[in-house]
């Protein structure tokens, strides 16, 4: 599988800037809030060890009834704040978060839909679905529990920590005196964490892209008895995928782990230390009590804190992908001071244009004139580069040299919007997405009347075919139009350009998925459209090559002939070879 996923390590600390300066300072003041409510909760920590002291001290040894009172209330008040507080910063944190989140899919979509063909060609649908999807989303959940942890469980240690030194800070330095030595381990993990968690988001990637080929090609898989040899890749992925999750959870357990040992170490020492203290009556049992609550309480935030090395580097490459992706631009973009207003006569030239993929030229020094109006045919084999000019003149691609005009003006100097609303195409695989018919033709336009609508449906030959529909133009066309007909697609096709009215037409005929009833339909219904417009059509059919105003020979990405077709008959070159080949069967049949 490609690997067009990798994507370079990226610091994380820069990354985080532009994290918060784009998608969380505008909730500055929720999180401000949030950060004040959860020190307000990690303190309550520390009041509780604290009043353990007058209990001890002041209730159980000396038996005063007063001080039991107000312990007894202070501890109440304690778990009230405690909880309310953390409440609230719950479920303040968790708006953020989702809002958040759902600004970075949002704008992250938009870009990617942005981005060049090109890249669209190197990057799998399943890719982009879990960058954007999954990648995104999931920095919110850790981006949530990370911000909830870090602050709350700092305070509490800190608190902690307080009152354990305002009790003795020898004994707080005895029973802290390891913690150093955690940095080590905690610095290795976190590398650890971090390869293994670009691995994991690179392999959900990869078993997206899978699942996403698997019931693409359902049918395909089916037919060749793939099923098995799909299974086995798609296991062996997932199994993958386990292993370095199992890898990832396990050198994550073992900083918690490190501290349990370090804190039992510190605990032992605390308490030989200040046994003799106790016992020599330097200190009373309730500051030794205190003491011991706070270090006992101190001790699962620290553990969860020092998880977070872990979460953070998650975080991190989750936080990559998004901000890799965001910073691709898009290399097809208008020109600055480009036009907004259609030229009027839209002509189409070519002039010395170029293009190659990699090493393979596919244009070379391609000139050519569609003239406005009229009907110009692109003919030449396979592989010839007839669909790349479609391509070209729509801007999907750009060409490596050369230049394409359009009514006399640079198409690069026509708003990118602009200069597609001047194209209706209806190619081979023209995609029907799975909603109904009638959003199918209209696309999202609300604007068009009942009259409008039907006499599209009519040129088009919709109308023949739609009664028979159970919900008629509410019908479902299901998954990329597979409930309709070859020939049913492409009149939804043409009835679409219909509506779209725009002067230049692109066509690629598609004869191959039509019986010979629905082709001479669809024909007719072709005929109706590309009527008054300018019209590049690749054409697979003797009556339009020969009807064309235009036939443009091409081979090789050059363009080898052109003129109408009996003026290429004449010259007796190329097309006239082509024509006898490939034409010839037609010729017998009755036209
Ligand atoms: P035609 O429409 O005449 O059959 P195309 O314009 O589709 O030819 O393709 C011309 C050549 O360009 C073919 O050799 C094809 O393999 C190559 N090609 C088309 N698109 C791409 C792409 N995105 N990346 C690499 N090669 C491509």
């Amino acid at each position: 599988m490609s690997r067009a996923d990798e994507i370079p390590v990226a610091e994380s600390w820069p990354m985080f800037k532009w994290l918060w300066a784009s998608y969380l300072n505008p909730y500055k003041w929720p999180v401000s809030i949030s950060f004040v409510l959860m020190a307000l909760e990690g303190s309550m920590m520390g009041f509780l060890a604290y009043v353990l002291k007058p209990m001890f001290d002041q209730v159980f040894v000396e038996g005063n009834q007063e001080t039991m009172k107000w312990v007894a209330l202070s501890i109440m008040g304690i778990f009230i704040v405690r909880g309310v507080s953390g409440m609230i910063q719950k479920m303040i944190m968790n708006w953020v978060g989702q809002k958040s989140s759902a600004a970075i899919r949002r704008d992250l979509l938009e870009h990617v839909m942005k981005l060049d063909t090109a890249f669209h060609n190197n990057h799998p649908p399943g890719h982009l679905i879990t960058r954007v999807s999954g990648d995104a989303g999931s920095l919110a959940s850790v981006w949530r529990g990370f911000i909830l942890g870090v602050g709350r469980d700092l305070v509490s240690v800190i608190s902690l920590t307080a009152v354990a030194i305002s009790i003795d800070w020898r004994w707080t330095l005895i029973a802290l005196i390891g913690a150093p030595l955690l940095m080590v381990p905690i610095l290795i993990v976190q590398r650890f964490v971090r390869t293994q968690s670009r691995r994991s988001r690179m392999l959900a990637s990869d078993i997206v892209v899978r699942m996403d080929e698997i019931f693409h090609g359902i049918n395909q898989i089916k037919l060749n008895a793939l099923e098995d040899y799909q299974h086995t890749r798609f296991v062996s992925l997932q199994d993958e995928s386990i292993a370095i999750s199992l890898q990832s959870n396990f050198s994550r357990a073992l900083i918690p782990t490190l501290v349990d040992v370090i804190t039992g170490v510190g605990f032992v020492g605390v308490l030989y230390f200040a046994g003799g203290e106790i016992l020599a009556g330097d200190k009373t049992i309730g500051e030794f009590m205190s003491f011991f609550t706070a270090m006992l309480l101190v001790f699962e935030p620290l553990r969860r804190l020092a998880g977070l090395a872990g979460s953070w580097q998650d975080f991190a490459s989750g936080l990559e992908r998004v901000k890799h992706l965001f910073d691709l631009k898009p290399s097809i973009v208008s020109a600055p001071g480009a036009i907004r207003v259609p030229p009027e006569r839209p002509e189409i030239r070519l002039d010395n244009v170029s293009l190659a993929y990699g090493e393979l030229p596919v244009l070379r020094q391609t000139s050519f004139v569609a003239e406005a109006g009229k009907t110009t045919a692109l003919v030449g084999p396979s592989g010839a580069g007839k669909s790349t000019v479609f391509n070209i003149v729509t801007r999907l691609v750009d060409p490596d040299q050369g230049q394409v005009t359009i009514g006399g003006r640079p198409s690069k100097e026509i708003e990118l919007g602009t200069l597609r609303s001047m194209f209706a195409v209806v190619t081979q695989e023209s995609l029907l997405f799975d909603e109904t018919l009638r959003e199918n033709i209209t696309l999202g336009r609300d604007n068009v009347s009942d009259e409008e609508l039907q006499r599209a449906l009519e040129a088009a030959h919709v109308t023949d075919f739609v009664d028979q529909l159970l919900k008629g133009l509410d019908s479902d066309v299901g998954a990329r139009g597979n409930l309709l007909s070859g020939g049913q697609r492409q009149r939804v096709a043409i009835a679409r350009a219909l509506l779209r009215d725009a002067p230049i037409l692109l066509l690629d005929e598609a004869t191959s998925a039509l019986d010979v009833k629905s082709e001479a339909v669809v024909q007719k219904a072709l005929d109706r459209l590309s009527a008054g417009r300018t019209t590049i059509v690749i054409a697979h059919r003797l009556s339009t090559v020969r009807d064309a105003d235009k036939i443009v020979v091409m081979n090789q990405g050059r363009v080898i002939e052109e003129g109408t077709h009996d003026q290429l008959l004449a010259k007796n070159g190329a097309y006239a070879e082509l024509y006898r080949t490939q034409f010839r069967l037609d010729e017998t049949e009755p036209a």
